[in-house]
């Protein structure tokens, strides 16, 4: 074995996971092998669980204005750290360096934003409920947490739950993606280096053995997790049987409605980006453009020639656009999915499917493909492909997108490309997704707004990010109080 094995980080220090089961992590656009990481067990997660709980309450009794202390020393490191970091994402999971940029800058504002505990988690205090008595609402924290990421934004979804958790007074345990574990290393290498209390951040790499580990422990009181929706089924079920507060964000089928008024020119650069940047691996990609009345074949051939033109290559690389998806089984997954699209009868309008880059032989490349024609009632058009792969669907009114957009099972994100605001506002009103972009195609919301899948996108109650965050990582105390008058002392 020539790649080190990764440590998990418990209790304040590195340590070698009790697992002697490892798997390569490697960089899809090469093949090399960058590190081993552990396959942690249920002896790992205890381990994490126990030293979280015994932190608990000395860091829960820590005013919450000093708690934020360390949240605004981890936003100065991470900004100081950022190039480096944005490598590492690359390396790992093969995006472009400007993504993985843009996916630390979202993991800096939610820091920011939880900076803003002191007062997002003040409580309500009404007087005189009754003559003499008094009753108020106080939000203290839960206790362990764990959260539970997925692949495709490895610097980021972190931090949808980890600022938020520390702030509110929680102790918390990160179990990355075993695919790109490499990225919240370094990120626990800078956490260290803030000298919080021992056992306050816990961070356990392995895969699904690890997960269910969480999922049972009795002292890890709430979880949040972050992938696929048959994953994000099992988490939520299985946290909750265990008596886990619990929410689950999943996969998406994300369609993107093109009118017949949108401007041609400003939609097609951006449902482009939207559809093949990532490679496609968004939880927020479009991959699927419903066309409306006459748009349909300028945006066919402009969509076309946007797919033709995409730079694909090594996210290195200064002006490549798209870089490899993330190992060679999900490229053929990948062809499959495309495969069983033309069996349904869609014409392959541009096949990026066995693309190869010059020079990288071993990387999982694909190059942007478009797919016109999808059956409304077949698979394809239905299923989420995670890959740079955008289907095409043609109707005669916006009611009609609408219906196809309704009738699908996932709802986290719903777009339009318009220039009529009656047309964006019936879509906003209609659409039965949780994130809508009117001529923006990758609605992801900002920190101080809840990350808002919708039906089997997402399972719980509240979402990730802002105030949702605060509600999750809190639990109410309501207080009613009698103070007599005549108990008054007269000094
Ligand atoms: P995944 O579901 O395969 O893995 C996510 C996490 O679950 C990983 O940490 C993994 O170790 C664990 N896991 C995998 N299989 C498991 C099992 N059988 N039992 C217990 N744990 C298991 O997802 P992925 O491939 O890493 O990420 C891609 C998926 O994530 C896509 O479906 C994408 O849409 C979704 N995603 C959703 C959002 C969102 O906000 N809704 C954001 C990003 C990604």
């Amino acid at each position: 074995m020539t790649a080190n094995i990764l440590p998990n980080y418990i209790d304040g220090a590195w340590r070698a996971a009790v697992a002697l089961e490892t798997l390569p992590v490697t960089n899809p656009a090469t093949g090399e092998v960058l590190a081993h990481v552990p396959l942690s067990t249920a002896a790992d997660v205890g381990l994490a669980a126990s030293a979280a709980q015994a932190a608990f309450d000395g860091w829960r009794r820590t005013p919450a204005t000093a708690r934020i202390q360390f949240l605004f020393k981890l936003k100065r490191l991470l900004e100081d750290n950022m190039a480096e970091l944005a490598r590492t994402i690359t390396l790992e999971n093969g995006k472009t360096l400007e993504e993985s940029r843009g996916e630390l800058a979202r993991a800096v504002e939610n820091v920011e934003v939880a900076c803003g505990i002191p007062m997002l988690m003040q409580g309500d205090y009404s007087e005189d409920i009754a003559r003499g008595i008094d009753e108020y609402m106080i939000r203290q924290p839960v206790g362990v947490c764990a959260t539970i990421a997925p692949f495709n934004f490895p610097g980021m979804i972190a931090f949808w739950y980890l600022p938020y958790a520390l702030a509110c007074g929680n102790t918390f345990i990160l179990k990355p993606a075993e695919r790109c574990p490499m990225t919240m290393q370094r990120v626990f290498e800078l956490l260290h280096q803030l000298e919080l209390p021992k056992g306050v951040v816990n961070l356990v790499n392995g895969g699904p053995v690890a997960v269910d580990a969480i999922l049972d422990h009795p002292l890890v009181r709430a979880v949040t997790f972050v992938g696929s929706t048959a994953v994000a089924r099992h988490v939520y079920a299985r946290a909750a049987a265990n008596g886990k507060r619990v929410q689950a964000q999943g996969g998406a089928k994300n369609p993107v409605v093109v009118l017949p008024d949108a401007d041609l020119e400003m939609t097609t650069r951006i449902v482009a980006d939207a559809a093949f940047g990532n490679a496609g691996q968004r939880c927020l990609a479009a991959s699927l453009a419903i066309t409306v009345g006459g748009v349909h074949s300028q945006f066919v051939e402009a969509i076309a020639d946007a797919a033709t033109n995409r730079v694909v290559g090594y996210g290195m690389d200064a002006g490549v656009e798209m870089g490899p998806v993330i190992t060679a089984q999900s490229k053929t997954r990948i062809q499959g999915l495309m495969r069983l699209g033309t069996a349904e009868g869609a014409r392959l309008l541009v096949d990026g499917s066995t693309a190869a880059v010059k020079g990288f032989a071993n990387g999982s490349f694909m190059r942007p493909s478009v797919m016109d024609g999808l059956s409304p009632d077949g698979e394809i058009a239905r299923a989420e492909i995670f890959g740079p792969v955008l289907g095409l669907i043609h109707v005669e009114s916006v009611d009609a997108a609408l219906e196809f957009i309704n009738s699908g099972k996932y709802g986290n994100m719903a777009c339009l490309f318009t220039a009529s605001g009656a047309s964006a506002r019936k879509f906003r009103v209609e659409a039965q997704t949780g994130n809508i972009g009117i001529n923006i195609g990758v609605a992801a919301p900002m920190a101080f707004f809840p990350f808002s899948g919708w039906k089997d996108s997402f399972f719980g109650d509240m979402h990730g990010q802002g105030k949702h965050a605060v509600e999750f990582f809190t639990q109410t105390k309501v207080v009613v109080e009698r103070w007599p008058q005549e108990w008054t002392r007269k000094f």
